[in-house]
């Protein structure tokens, strides 16, 4: 007897309960993965995710070769391509991650019934894609927590199940064929400074990072410059990663960065229950709040101006050029650029999530949309009229300028011919007209105050 595994967002060997259930007692198994056409329709197949896939695809193909196996790549609908692998290798049963979104839940449902029709089962498993499986903990009234402290409190007290070893040998079936893998060869618009994908990648980031990058973790990561976060965002995403395990290991490790480190993940976990209860929840606006919530005409020359990190406000525009060169934005930088966007700009932050996925290398529906909401006031911020300046939130994290310098080089030549101080870079305005012209960099776009006034006549709060 054969079994199916078809892997989407759980790009991995090590603690993989669909593969291990599969290959419990079973002859052989194909680990199928589809390149599915919907996604690419959606717009979701973004060159740097693109990319980062080719090499976990690449990577996994060789972890399965090193036990015996080998990865099958198919492209197509995931539902006809699954029930096509499985009566070419006579397999009686499938398994699947569970997964929050309406795509993933849709794909579940129409391959349990495709499957079905054949005679064939389809298992789904939960706690793959997150610690805590969506609807796990729910508040007694309604069916997903809409805010994250109480959530965490209940998140906390979960038992895990314990991590599982990477199975020893994979038997595949003679008779699963397999398209070439994915390159990253011929694609365009790749981000210059893109992270590698793969798990071997992950598990090395995983064990630098517990090793000695979290013990700072609690105090240093908003620190812009410091670049003290785990960056593991696309191995989470790709599930090169598995969030149990990354929990249990970190847990380990102890101490309060580990925990505050922790507590991110809840946050992963966090926005899939959300999405997962409200899966409309990835385009349109989780709390309505009628008319006067409306947002402004869509200032085409300003949001042009925020995607290229043009906007004269240098810490939003250091935020928007790190995206596009990295293809990963560190989480404060991506506070304050959306928080710009949507309240001192009054931009729909559609517009923003948009380009946030075009770009990032972790772009995930839930966490990118739910965050987007969180900070447009629109999600499950319990302070949604909260406002970050630009220029507070800059001398707060990045007091000295030198995250400023690393994005924006044309101000340090500006800073300098003035004798001004490198924390100026924040307020260029304030340099000579004279040395402001020759470095190139824009005027701002939006006076600060003026967009603060905007916001608060909009959201009727004067
Ligand atoms: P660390 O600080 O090391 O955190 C560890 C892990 O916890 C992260 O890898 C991530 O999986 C999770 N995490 C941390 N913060 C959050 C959060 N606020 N919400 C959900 N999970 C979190 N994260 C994405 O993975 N994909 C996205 O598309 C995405 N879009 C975002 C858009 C906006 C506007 C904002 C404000 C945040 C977004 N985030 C997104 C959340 C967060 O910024 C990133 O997860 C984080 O910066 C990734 O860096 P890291 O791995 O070094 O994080």
């Amino acid at each position: 007897n054969v079994s199916v595994v078809v892997f989407t967002s759980d790009l991995r060997l090590y603690d993989h309960p669909p593969l291990r259930a599969a290959l419990d007692g079973r002859r052989s198994v194909v680990p199928l993965f589809v390149r599915d056409a919907a996604v690419d329709r959606a717009g979701f197949a973004a060159p740097n995710r693109l990319a980062f896939l080719a090499d976990c695809l690449r990577d996994l193909d060789e972890g399965l070769r090193e036990r015996g196996g080998r990865l099958v790549v198919r492209s197509g609908d995931t539902v006809e391509e699954v029930c096509r692998v499985a009566a070419e290798t006579d397999a009686d049963e499938v398994h699947l991650a569970a997964e929050a979104s309406a795509f993933a839940q849709r794909r579940e449902r129409r391959l349990r019934h495709a499957l079905e029709a054949e005679g064939r089962r389809l298992h789904v498993h939960d706690a793959v894609t997150t610690a805590v499986p969506p609807g796990a903990v729910t508040p007694a009234s309604t069916d997903h927590f809409a805010v994250f402290t109480p959530y965490f409190r209940h998140w906390s007290r979960q038992a895990l199940r314990r991590p599982l070893a990477a199975p020893r040998a994979v038997p595949v079936p003679d008779g699963a064929v397999s398209e070439p893998l994915p390159s990253r060869d011929g694609l365009s618009g790749l981000s210059p400074a893109l992270a590698p994908g793969g798990e071997s990648e992950g598990r090395a980031r995983l064990a630098a990072w517990l090793r000695s990058g979290a013990e700072a973790y609690a105090d240093r990561h908003d620190d812009l410059a410091g670049d003290a976060t785990s960056r593991l965002s696309p191995h989470l995403h790709f599930g090169t990663l598995s969030p149990v395990e990354v929990v249990h290991r970190a847990r380990r490790a102890g101490g309060p960065g580990a925990e505050a480190f922790v507590r991110q993940l809840a946050w992963r976990d966090f926005h899939r229950q959300v999405l997962a209860a409200r899966p409309t929840a990835a385009h349109a606006d989780y709390r309505t709040r009628g008319d006067r919530w409306r947002w402004g005409p869509a200032a085409a020359a300003d949001a042009e101006a925020w995607r290229q990190g043009r906007t004269g406000h240098p810490i939003v525009d250091a935020a928007m050029r790190q995206l596009l060169h990295e293809g990963w934005l560190h989480n404060r930088g991506r506070l304050l650029a959306a928080s710009f966007l949507t309240k001192t700009l009054y931009i729909d932050w559609r517009v923003g999530a948009e380009h946030f996925l075009r770009w990032l290398v972790d772009g995930d529906l839930a966490n990118n949309q739910l965050n987007w909401q969180w900070v447009a006031g629109t999600g499950t911020d319990t302070r949604p009229h909260r406002v970050l300046s630009p220029l507070a939130q800059a001398r707060r994290y990045d007091p000295d300028g030198a995250y400023v310098l690393r994005w924006v080089p044309e101000l340090a030549d500006a800073a300098d011919a003035a004798g001004a101080t490198r924390a100026a870079v924040h307020e260029p305005w304030k340099l000579p007209e004279r040395v402001r012209s020759a470095s190139g960099y824009p005027d701002p776009i939006v006076d600060l105050a003026e967009g603060l006034a905007r916001f608060r006549r909009a959201r009727g709060l004067d």
